[in-house]
């Protein structure tokens, strides 16, 4: 693709020009150079994409469930054959390793996978006689038009939550992807369009905030599946909602790892370095607070800054590269200010790594604080940048209490050897998504995506029979034969 092309939309089953000339640069995070360029799609373009998804749902509404799951496994079939080409895709545009890369389009075909089980996911419930001579049936039928708002941080991943649920459930779908990624998500609707969905079941609007804004107060959209930022997430909950639309909002994270003087460091190390710097920290699953409970702070803390003295930060597409580059020009800048206000705040630089030059890429060099105070805003704000704090306590209660004192609650973790203890943490932990030995806590898609506290408004999560239940609404049905 050229570096001047100017994505399109797809709309109705055909690509199509936004109706505007205004478009945002789309650069290589490794090199800042030019992709292509995206439009800022407006309220125009939007109404276009609905109108079509809307004259699509009658139709798609009515071709059976196993029909709807079959066009998902051909679907599954052309991401399979092409997840080359998306992991490629979300090398360049987003600036993750091949094998972080690799890992999330994987993830997104299970998404597609779990999917295709809705003939037995979407079934109701029926009860015979429930007073004489009356049965009750409950069934599950689609909304309508649902709307998905989507994050850079994961291109390919989080859209398949959203679609092919979405989809299989009956409805048709809009999708807004990032506009800091719209790359993959394009390359995601062709796949889509050969997988042989009906025009207008499925429709990508790029753009902005604009057309964010137009989704949410349009009348034909009756649901809003967002994942995005803590302060974005609020706006979509609240616009949305003061729409009369179902909404679910996937929200930021501020992740808490807990270490014990008992846990295998052997062993925990390298799962906190990757859960901290994986991605660049760009992952809302990141452990972002170590909480280490004396005395293992000193050999913690001896370990873990080794390890960030020799991550190899570079361009996302060298094989020996641990850490890219972060999305944006601007999120470097803001990851740079998080550090500086922990260094004039008095926590100690236990460990920095080297990056290349800005001037080759949007590189941030690894940064590790210790004796961070749990007040403090580098260890309460999300940095989405590979920063790591750690806190030490005198005990597992204060550990808790420290983490629990967070103002989200996406994922948790405590590194030990102690069942008790893991078991402890895990019933008093107020996170969602709890790891044991593990610093990445992700759900299956089979499981629901369970983010807690302001990690998530709404009641029903993504994936897993959550998801189910978002894109259906139920409706009993009493019945008596004369
Ligand atoms: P973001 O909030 O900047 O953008 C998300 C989406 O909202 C994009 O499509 C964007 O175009 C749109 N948007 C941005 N500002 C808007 C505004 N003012 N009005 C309307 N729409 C707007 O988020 P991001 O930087 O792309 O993604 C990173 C964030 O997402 C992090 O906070 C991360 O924790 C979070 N995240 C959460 C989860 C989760 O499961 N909880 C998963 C992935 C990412």
């Amino acid at each position: 693709m050229a570096a001047e092309t100017l994505l399109e939309n797809y709309v109705g089953g055909a690509w199509v020009r936004a109706g505007t000339s205004d478009s945002l640069d789309v650069p290589d995070p490794s090199t800042g150079r030019l992709l292509a360029r995206v439009p800022r799609s407006g309220a125009a373009d939007v109404e276009a994409a609905v109108a079509a998804a809307r004259r699509a749902f009658p139709g798609w509404r009515d071709v059976p469930v196993a029909e709807r799951a079959r066009r998902l496994l051909a679907l599954r079939e052309r991401l399979e054959a092409h997840s080359d080409e998306l992991v490629a895709s979300v090398v360049r545009e987003n600036g993750k390793t091949a094998d972080e890369a690799r890992g999330s389009v994987r993830r997104g075909i299970e998404a597609v996978e779990f999917a295709a089980a809705a003939p037995t996911t979407m079934q109701g419930a029926f009860l015979e006689d429930v007073s004489p001579g009356v049965d009750t049936t409950l069934v599950r039928q689609p909304l309508g038009v649902v709307a998905g708002i989507t994050p850079f941080n994961f291109p390919v991943m989080i859209p398949l939550w959203m679609a092919p649920l979405a989809l299989v459930c009956g409805n048709t779908f809009v999708l807004k992807p990032s506009e800091r990624v719209p790359l993959s998500a394009t390359l995601l609707a062709r796949l889509v369009a050969e997988a042989g969905f009906p025009p207008g079941a499925f429709n990508l609007v790029h753009g902005d905030a604009a057309a964010v804004d137009a989704l949410l107060a349009h009348p034909d959209v009756d649901a809003i599946s967002f994942v995005g930022s803590a302060p974005t997430a609020r706006h979509v909950y609240t616009t949305a909602a003061a729409h009369g639309k179902r909404v679910q909002a996937l929200a930021g994270a501020k992740n808490h790892l807990i270490v014990l003087p008992d846990a295998d460091l052997d062993r925990s190390v390298p799962a906190i370095l990757s859960s901290a710097f994986g991605q660049s920290g760009e992952r809302c699953l990141a452990g972002s607070v170590v909480v280490a409970v004396e005395p293992v702070g000193d050999p913690l803390v001896a370990r873990l800054s080794a390890a960030v003295r020799s991550l190899s930060v570079g361009p996302a597409d060298a094989a020996a590269t641990a850490v890219g580059p972060v999305i944006r020009a601007d999120h470097r800048a803001r990851v740079l200010r998080w550090i500086a206000e922990g260094e004039a705040g008095g926590a100690t630089v236990a460990a920095r790594g080297s990056a290349p030059p800005a001037s080759e890429g949007f590189y941030v060099a690894p940064v590790l604080f210790d004796r961070v105070r749990p007040e403090m805003a580098i260890a309460q704000e999300e940095i989405f940048g590979p920063v790591l704090a750690v806190v030490r306590v005198p005990s597992l209660d204060e550990a808790i209490r420290v983490a629990n004192r967070s103002r989200f609650g996406n994922a948790a973790a405590i590194f030990t050897r102690d069942g008790k203890a893991a078991r402890e943490f895990a019933r008093r932990i107020e996170a969602g998504m709890v790891g044991v030995n593990l610093g990445v806590p992700a759900p299956a898609a089979y499981f629901p995506f369970v983010g807690w506290k302001g990690s998530f408004y709404g009641d029903l999560h993504a994936t897993g029979r959550d998801a189910i239940d978002f894109y259906t609404r139920k409706k009993v049905v009493t019945t008596r034969w004369f």
